[in-house]
């Protein structure tokens, strides 16, 4: 285990234990969407707050296994404060580097950048993304439950 993966863990870990932005508000200028991971029981809430085309405030509610729990912590973090198109573009390099793909801005990933090595774990590729597609789905003005397709 090389330091960069031991800081890694560390990042991950840490919004494991301590999750920023978790908990659910009722404020009805909140978007709110459910997305559930059959295959791992994940089931993740996502709210948002959209004020003058920003990102003004992230919420996050739900059960799993660190990986997706943590990864809401992280997310909610990194998009919060972003313009819409700034949060699609983050959202987008998220997908590609846990793809393993080349990520276009590393700097905009900020902390994200700590679950590259999911890459090599196909079977969590949907723990590390839950949250960011539930976040992406509310941008393109999803709300309600869903099921993450395959
Ligand atoms: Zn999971």
């Amino acid at each position: 285990m090389n330091s960069v993966n031991d800081l890694y863990r560390q990042v991950i870990m840490e919004h494991y234990r301590s999750p920023r932005n978790k908990g659910l508000v009722s404020d009805s200028g909140y978007i709110c969407l459910r997305l559930k991971n059959p295959s791992c029981g994940d089931d993740i809430t996502v709210q948002a707050k959209v004020e003058n085309g920003r990102v003004a405030a992230i919420r996050h509610e739900g059960t799993g296994c660190s990986i997706c729990c943590s990864s809401a912590s992280v997310m909610s973090e990194v998009l919060k404060g972003k313009t819409i198109q700034e949060a699609k573009d983050i959202i987008a390099d998220y997908y590609n580097l846990i793809k393993g793909e080349k990520v276009k801005d590393e700097e905009a990933l900020d902390e994200a950048i700590a679950y590259q090595g999911v890459a090599n774990f196909p079977a969590r590729v949907k723990c590390a993304t839950i949250s960011w597609r539930a976040m992406g789905a509310i941008l393109e003005g999803q709300t309600g439950e869903q099921d993450v397709e395959e």
